[in-house]
């Protein structure tokens, strides 16, 4: 009598796993234009997004705070660019979407930009990696990789000035990757720890 409960539970989880299954063998495939797509999109957006946080904390005199955002700014449009290679190579034409962003107060933007990177580090780019990989899309997802790499250091640097106010006023010169925008707080000994550029090819922002 007491086995009972336990096959109808063996059971129950056989058909949950079968159902799991199927699930994601059901799931359809998604083109090239769409995870490439979403991708440039969201770092364009974020992109004009730091570009206006940077205007701003000019404006409120944080300059720890612009020029934090200057080269993050830089670095999202080394991943946007990258990107669009990718698209071209895929044979697809970018699409052009003119960004209008509105920045708030300086603080808010450095936590708005925080979330944002944590989102894009853990949920969205490991999200368009498992979608490249299911829809046999392999182009980009060396630079969808590198880009995920990238934001978690972003996480990193604005939550290290969102935490320590001292740092909203004073000015620091950050070395970012012109291949795969990697951001440090100083030039790296040897080569991009993302992408392996030699450190004659990091730009010194801010
Ligand atoms: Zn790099």
């Amino acid at each position: 009598m007491e086995r009972i409960p336990i096959v109808i539970g063996c059971c129950a989880l056989v058909l949950i796993a079968s159902a799991r299954s199927s699930a994601e063998t059901l799931l359809p495939s998604r083109s090239p234009t769409e995870i490439v797509g979403s991708a440039l999109s969201a770092e364009e957006e974020t992109a004009a997004a730091y570009e206006a946080y940077a205007h701003q904390a000019e404006v409120e005199s944080y300059a720890g705070i612009r020029s934090l955002f200057e080269a993050l700014a830089f670095a999202e449009r080394v991943h946007a660019r990258n990107h669009e290679r990718s698209m071209r190579r895929l044979g697809v034409t970018p699409p052009m979407t003119p960004r209008s962003v509105q920045a708030n107060g300086s603080g808010e933007n450095l936590r708005s930009a925080m979330l944002s990177e944590k989102e894009e580090w853990q949920r969205s780019y490991p999200q368009r990696i498992a979608d490249a990989q299911r829809s046999a899309v392999w182009e980009p997802i060396r630079s969808m990789q590198r880009s995920r790499l990238s934001e978690s250091k972003h996480y990193s640097l604005i939550r290290a000035v969102l935490e320590d106010p001292a740092l909203w006023t004073m000015q620091h010169t950050y070395a970012v990757c012109t291949r795969c925008g990697y951001v440090r707080e100083d030039l790296p000994k040897g080569a991009c720890p993302v992408c392996e550029a030699a450190v004659d090819q990091f730009a010194l922002i801010g």
